[in-house]
């Protein structure tokens, strides 16, 4: 029977950085005149309970001072992410997994997703870079709980027959949903991202089996971990 491996999308199987995460500081740019740096996006994202981009970008306007309503900061958020014709900032992903790496893990893996991404965003995005390797792929509104509950994982568990099983993140919140899960959870802390080596710290408190700088370091560490 094969492994199983979930992965959260953002930080994990794409660079955001200039997507969803530039989309957060448009937004409270917008609202409030102040545009927030990466570095104070990635402070709230450390605290846990941040996953939805959506709500933090929210809060971060209640702290400048301005009171909006959730929904226009949603649509803000929206046309700013998606564009006209998701033409927006979701262009601007860029995919982290090397060429074969999950045709390699295919062999002996399940492929899954479990994001805080709408499935519909999700699949956007993989229909760009790897339309068929994952399945389920679940996403925000396939579940009644969002990270860091566990639910996305149990039911992704659920549908797939399979040996061990482990999950990839690159938050507080994917460590705690896997976790809760009883999930082995192995953290992506990007080098290149603001408060790397505080981010890696976090990710091993909260029982990350492993830190990687990137996806095209699993291997190794399924190697060691099998
Ligand atoms: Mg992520």
């Amino acid at each position: 029977m094969k492994d199983l491996i979930v992965f959260d999308m953002d930080g994990v199987l794409v660079d955001v950085s200039e997507s969803y995460r530039s989309a957060i500081q448009a937004t409270v740019l917008h609202f409030t005149g102040t545009q927030p740096t990466n570095d104070e996006v990635q402070v709230w994202k450390n605290k846990g309970g941040f996953n939805d981009d959506w709500k933090l970008s929210h809060r971060m306007i209640q702290e400048l001072g301005e009171e909006v309503a959730y929904d226009d900061v949603v649509n803000r958020f929206q046309q700013i992410f998606l564009g006209e014709n998701n033409d927006g900032l979701i262009l601007r992903e860029r995919w982290l997994a090397g060429e074969g790496l999950f045709e390699r893990l295919a062999r002996r893996h399940h492929l899954a997703v479990f994001t805080g991404r709408l499935g519909a965003e999700a699949q956007l995005t993989l229909d760009r870079f790897a339309k068929t390797t994952f399945n389920p792929v679940v996403g925000a509104d396939h579940v009644a709980n969002g990270k860091p509950h566990p639910e996305g994982l149990h039911k992704i568990r659920a549908s797939v027959p399979h040996g061990k099983s482990w999950y990839l993140g690159d938050t507080v919140d994917d460590a705690r949903a896997s976790r809760a899960a009883g999930v082995p959870f192995i953290g992506i802390a990007s080098p290149a991202a603001p408060r790397h080596a505080e981010l890696a710290q976090l990710l091993r408190d909260e029982g990350a089996v492993a830190v990687i700088d990137d996806i095209n370091s699993l291997e190794g560490v399924l190697a060691a971990n099998s």
